[in-house]
């Protein structure tokens, strides 16, 4: 893809993260909060209508490109063939409907499986992250520098607590100098690439939770793996790790061993 074509979408896309500055406030003033699979598993109308908004302006605006999203069934999408945008229309719902803060937008933009645009939305902020293939990464378009290097004795990681075992959680909190968890992977996984952690780690996404961070991680030079240190397919996702280079075998090693970090 050329890059003329590229910054046109990235144009497009652009304008369209600006027209939520007027529609966000009022969805969440109007706020009806439902539950999906369980009474944890939070959607609200925000979510819904961020992403009916966003497949509309592509309908209109990139009639060819596929959307692979997180509440809509995905059945009729090839992740890997053509243009397709993966998208997590609000990352952090709980955040969102108990604080109304830490949430985030999750958007990337895959050609053939490989991504191209990625973005990350942190509204409550009004920072806009964005990667660009082969041409370093953004907030508010001022360039990113890549994190120093961290080892984990200086490093404040990132988890659920509650999905690891507690040998594994006791060393992970012994070996890191501390531990901190927002509950957005999206904004967990930003302040990796910011170098403020030196790792996020989730067990259990799913593509639209980590779709824009395979960008940044590659453009800033971080590491972005399996849990068994493995490529990542962004198509199926599974337990990952953002992480600062210099902890990140460190934090395999003791995922991995005694056993692993599941619980029994
Ligand atoms: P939460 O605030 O609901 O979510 C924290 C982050 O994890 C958000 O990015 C959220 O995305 C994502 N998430 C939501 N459900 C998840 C799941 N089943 N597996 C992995 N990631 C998930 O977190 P919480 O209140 O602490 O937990 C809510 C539920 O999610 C619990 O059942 C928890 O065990 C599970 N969870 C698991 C992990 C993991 O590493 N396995 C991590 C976080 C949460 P959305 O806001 O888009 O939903
Ligand atoms: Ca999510
Ligand atoms: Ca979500």
């Amino acid at each position: 893809m050329k890059v003329e074509q590229l910054k046109d979408i990235d144009n497009a896309i652009n304008k369209w993260f600006a027209t939520l500055d007027d529609i966000i406030p009022k969805l969440i003033e109007e706020m009806v909060t439902s539950t999906k699979k369980n009474r944890f598993d939070l959607v609200t109308n925000v979510d819904k209508t961020i992403q009916q908004n966003f497949e509309q302006y592509l309908a209109e605006h990139f009639p060819e490109h596929q959307l692979f999203a997180e509440e809509k069934s995905n059945a009729d999408v090839q992740p890997k063939e053509g243009h397709v945008w993966v998208m997590d229309p609000i990352d952090g719902t709980t955040n969102l409907v108990k604080q109304q803060d830490d949430y985030c937008i999750i958007l990337g933009y895959f050609v053939d499986g490989e991504p191209m645009l990625s973005y990350i939305y942190d509204y409550p902020k009004g920072e806009l992250y964005k990667a660009v293939k082969d041409n370093g990464a953004y907030v508010n378009s001022e360039p990113l520098t890549p994190p120093e290097k961290l080892n984990l004795e200086d490093a404040i990681i990132s988890f659920n607590a509650l999905v690891l075992n507690d040998a594994t959680l006791h060393q992970l909190f012994d070996s890191a100098f501390s531990f901190r968890f927002i509950g957005s992977c999206g904004l967990d996984s930003l302040r990796v690439i910011k170098g403020q952690f030196g790792a996020h780690i989730n067990t259990n996404p799913k593509p639209w939770d980590i779709a824009a961070q395979f960008l940044f991680a590659k453009e800033l030079g971080l590491k972005m793996t399996t849990l068994n240190n493995e490529p990542l397919d962004f198509s199926t996702a599974g337990p990952f790790i953002i992480s600062n280079t210099a902890c990140h075998e460190h934090i395999l090693e003791i995922m991995n061993s005694d056993g692993g970090y599941a619980k029994s």
